[in-house]
């Protein structure tokens, strides 16, 4: 008799703390109610959500009928709400002024820049956003190291001679606030090694291209092998891959050969290029539309870029060679106005061999590879969601690469997920992205570090951002 009564006194308290809890009202900064919530893990749609935003984390997850009392509240009815973006391979040079408005207006909330930026500037820019007078994504730097032949092409590059002290650069480079290596395609294998050790030494990590000079299969094997944390745009992978060999002298040879190297695999040698991938950690940005972004020069200035290009300042147009033909200073017999054709569809070509990567196993982030030419800083990425949706991949899987494989590429377990203590970085969009995946574009509204951004905010960032080209 006495048990029962201790069993019904039980319940009665777990009826009463029931209940207080749904009469709780929830403090928070924001809440964002009736919305559609996209598990990027799971790839479900939880329906009628309350979001709380408090300190700018995510406070919680609740159902509709939840009472809160926040100071601000989105009204989210038919939209859907999405971790705030990862372009995992940007330029942003010296152009935040610019770029940040339009990363920011496409929903990305992070960015990984892969070389080019001015550090001095960078350490600026990241105290103007703690201090709250600059609107920007969160970076993760690289500092880009080439060989020296004799030409300096990209700003804010280090070009390693013979005299060069690698060791001595690299660690400079870590105090002046670089968060990796970026390694370029002219280096040898030989200097990629010496970049790895001293990347160990002084605790940094690397990552880049392969050398481009040397056999594909045996090169690309032994930056893996180094440690290299990334092989930026799969450059030599799919060479590596093939059955024959490939004239490769730079870049463009690249997208001349995708399409017949899809038809030249050997299925042997690619399982064991993509088992060490898997064994060494090494990942892969995706980057596709860079070949499409070539194929489009052609197509100037009629392409469906026209109007961002009102955003672009001539910075970046002239160093990534925007309106050069890329394919002019080559043989013409060699290379004609029908390779842009050919790059054109060489992107596709990149996005299928990269989702045979990623259905092996292999761990890839996506990068747009903005500025490249037609390749439009925040734009771009959505191009890339689009190509590699095209080239196979679901777009479930195109969102993860943003968002949960760029988290874990970084380690970290506070972006790139909407949970409860999570950064407060979310996208909210008008059209379900799981079906379309044009629709990461139909953005409606942006909260950032819980700052909420509408629309009108978003668009007046980008009327500011065109404005600064003409006071120029
Ligand atoms: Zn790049």
């Amino acid at each position: 008799m006495k048990s029962n009564l201790n069993v019904n006194l039980f319940f009665l308290l777990l009826s009463i703390q029931f209940l207080n809890s749904c009469k709780q009202v929830h403090k928070s900064d924001i809440a964002i109610t009736n919305i559609s919530l996209i598990d990027v893990k799971e790839g479900k749609i939880l329906e009628n959500k309350v979001l709380l935003i408090q300190d700018e984390k995510i406070k919680g997850i609740y159902p509709a009928n939840t009472k809160f009392n926040a100071k601000q509240v989105i009204e989210g009815s038919g939209k859907y709400l999405i971790p705030g973006l990862w372009d995992m391979h940007v330029h942003t040079l010296d152009l935040a002024d610019h770029f940040f408005p339009m990363y920011i207006a496409n929903g990305i909330t992070g960015i990984r820049d892969a070389g080019n930026m001015n550090l001095d500037s960078l350490s600026r820019w990241r105290q103007e956003i703690n201090n709250g007078t600059r609107i920007g994504p969160e970076m993760l730097v690289g500092s880009m190291l080439d060989a020296d032949r004799g030409s300096a092409s990209y700003p804010n590059t280090h070009y390693i001679s013979d005299t060069t002290s690698i060791d001595a650069l690299i660690l400079q480079q870590k105090l002046a606030g670089a968060d990796f290596i970026k390694a370029y395609h002219f280096l040898s294998p030989a200097q990629f090694t010496e970049i790895s050790e001293a990347c160990k030494t002084h605790n940094i990590p690397f990552s880049g291209h392969v050398p481009i000079l040397t056999p594909p299969y045996e090169t690309v094997t032994h930056c893996s092998n180094l440690g290299q944390s990334c092989i930026e745009h799969g450059i030599q992978i799919h060479f590596a891959i093939a059955n024959k060999e490939y004239v490769m002298q730079n870049y463009f040879d690249v997208g001349n050969c995708l399409q017949d190297i899809i038809d030249h695999i050997d299925i042997e040698k690619e399982k064991r290029l993509y088992d060490h991938f898997i064994k060494n950690n090494t990942w892969i940005s995706t980057t596709s539309s860079i070949f499409w972004g070539v194929g489009q020069v052609d197509q100037q200035p009629n392409g469906f870029h026209k109007y961002w290009l009102e955003y672009m300042p001539n910075d970046a147009i002239e160093q990534y060679n925007w309106y050069t033909n890329p394919f002019q200073d080559v043989d013409s017999t060699i290379r004609s106005g029908k390779d842009f054709d050919i790059f054109r569809r060489a992107a596709l070509g990149s996005a299928q061999l990269m989702k045979r990567m990623h259905d092996y196993g292999v761990n890839l982030i996506a990068g747009s590879d903005s500025p490249n030419p037609m390749i439009v800083p925040g734009y771009g990425l959505h191009k890339e969601f689009e190509i590699l949706v095209e080239g196979g991949f679901s777009p479930l899987e195109v969102l993860q690469l943003s968002t949960i494989k760029a988290a874990e590429f970084l380690e970290r377990s506070d972006i790139g997920v909407i949970t409860k203590g999570a950064n407060a970085d979310l996208v909210i969009l008008n059209s379900n992205p799981l079906l379309n995946i044009s629709n990461t574009s139909s953005i409606d509204g942006v909260i950032l570090k819980g700052k909420y951004l509408n629309r009108l905010v978003l668009d007046e960032m980008l009327v500011d951002a065109k404005e600064l080209l003409n006071k120029k």
